[in-house]
């Protein structure tokens, strides 16, 4: 179904990388967290992910993370050492808060692109928002 479909398939968050986020015109990046940018046993963000972050950022694009989470203050903890906002209870699939974000920010829906690990969150919010869908597996630990 068309709706499930995704613009872009990477590995892992670190594949996306500024260079692909500027080529691809992209000036906001809207992140799911769990599973995507943490793994389920991560009380704080890994290294890899602070550095990542950093690089966008330094690139001159925004990040936000919008997640279906609920607990905010584990949330806002989680995402304060990354200097970035986060949106919890995003209650994806729907496109409220992607919408919301963007405006927010000022940013045009051909300027944002939602990364995410479920098509049925994260791309679906993406398409009801009319911004790109960009899909990260399942995070691992690595061994
Ligand atoms: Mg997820």
């Amino acid at each position: 179904m068309r709706l499930f479909c995704v613009d872009k398939n990477f590995e892992r968050f670190e594949d996306v990388t500024p260079k692909i986020l500027k080529d691809a015109g992209v000036k906001l990046l809207l992140c799911d967290l769990d599973n995507t940018l943490r793994l389920h046993s991560e009380k704080e963000p890994a290294d890899e992910l602070v550095e990542w972050i950093k690089d966008i950022k330094e690139a001159g694009i925004e990040v936000v993370i919008i997640s279906n989470n609920g607990r905010k203050k584990f949330m806002k903890k989680f995402c304060e050492p990354l200097g970035i906002s986060c949106v919890w209870w995003a209650k994806k699939p729907l496109s409220t808060k992607l919408t919301a974000t963007m405006e927010e920010y000022n940013f045009k829906p051909q300027e944002t692109v939602m990364l995410g690990d479920k098509l049925t969150t994260d791309a679906l919010a993406a398409h009801f928002a009319k911004i790109r869908a960009w899909k990260v597996n399942h995070r691992r630990n690595v061994v």
